[in-house]
């Protein structure tokens, strides 16, 4: 068995190895990187060059049975990695899989319950308890498209029920799906809106839906009422992009979507739904910062002019969504953040 001075380390790094009582290369094997890194003067450099000489003698280190987890969606080891269970209809459980998470099936799987299901919202009677290693931000991600689903559910039905006497009709342009995270980032680059307003066949305005947990008034309003309404950057230049390329009014709205537990689940329930023109939300700008451990730029705005959707109809029917859009035609999109 070769001794540590003959894996040709180095004269310094041997000693270092030697001092700390690492005489044989078996021995050496025998610890994993984060042991080997708490010997003094031993870095990433040196752990490269021990790895290459155990490699060249038919030896590798440890595997550190206390390394980081890898996100199962960005195959990349991290600290806030940590198993997320979710309740998944049989086919959420394929979509996720082969969609989002490069192939790899649930590391737990157990067909055990009947609810609804947290990304499709379906009701199922063989719901699974699938758990899979994400980190914060692919979780949050994860557990973000249900709401959504929600949310866009809702906005077409009461569409469908405020427009139901007329000829404007609305069409889904951007389906919430979880997708892989290379494939979301590629995505980003080619912004698209989430619903796009018809009447008689023709194109009229578009929709950008946003969802949160609180109400922007109205009538025995639900929780918590919005301070102040909140809009990355990213996500305003996508939108102006939208309405610049297609020459669209885009109006935005805000779907309040809670919580609502139904053991052993917990379903979304959209409660509330108001809607801001484009000049108006540019009117309603107050401040740009960004937020405290994150490096988005979020936009600011006060909440005051947003309206119900009850008047949404009516905005269009008394000629006022018209307005909006010849003012659109003069003037082009106004700025949504300065
Ligand atoms: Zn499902
Ligand atoms: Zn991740």
């Amino acid at each position: 068995m070769p001794f540590v001075h003959s894996l040709g380390l180095g004269k310094a790094l041997t000693g270092r190895l030697e001092n700390a009582g690492i005489k044989t290369a078996k021995e050496l094997a025998s610890w994993n990187q984060r042991e080997l890194r708490s010997i003094s003067g031993v870095g990433s450099k040196s752990i490269d060059k021990i790895e290459t000489a155990l490699e060249r003698v038919g030896l590798a280190l440890a595997e550190d049975p206390l390394s980081p987890y890898e996100c199962v969606r960005e195959g990349r080891a991290a600290w806030d990695v940590r198993l997320c269970s979710f309740h998944l209809c049989e086919s959420c459980v394929a979509e996720w899989t082969v969609g989002a998470f490069r192939g790899e099936p649930p590391v737990f799987d157990a067909s055990v319950l009947s609810g609804s299901c947290q990304n499709c919202t379906q009701v199922a009677t063989d719901l699974h308890l699938a758990q899979w290693l994400l980190c914060g931000n692919c979780e949050r991600v994860a557990r973000s498209i249900g709401r959504s689903i929600a949310a866009e559910q809702y906005v077409a039905a009461r569409f469908e029920e405020a427009f139901r006497r007329s000829l404007v009709e609305l069409e889904r342009l951007d389906q919430p799906v979880l997708r892989a995270h290379d494939a979301q980032i590629l995505e980003r680059k080619t912004p698209s809106i989430d619903f796009m307003i018809l009447e008689e066949g023709v194109p009229i305005a578009g929709i950008e839906l946003k969802t949160g947990r609180s109400h922007l008034g109205g009538w025995a309003p639900v929780g918590a009422k919005m301070g102040t309404f909140q809009l990355d950057h990213g996500d305003c230049d996508d939108i102006s992009e939208v309405a610049d390329a297609e020459g669209i009014v885009v109006y935005l709205f805000h779907a309040q979507v809670i919580d609502r537990a139904e053991p052993p689940t917990t379903r979304f329930e959209a409660v509330g739904l108001w809607w801001i023109d484009p000049f108006s939300f540019s009117d309603s700008y107050q401040t740009s910062r960004t937020r405290p451990r994150e490096t988005k730029t979020a936009a600011y705005y006060s909440t005051d002019q947003f309206r119900s959707f009850e008047e949404f109809e009516e905005h269009w029917r008394t000629g006022k969504m018209a307005s909006v859009r010849q003012r659109f035609g003069q003037h082009g999109q106004p700025p949504l953040y300065r």
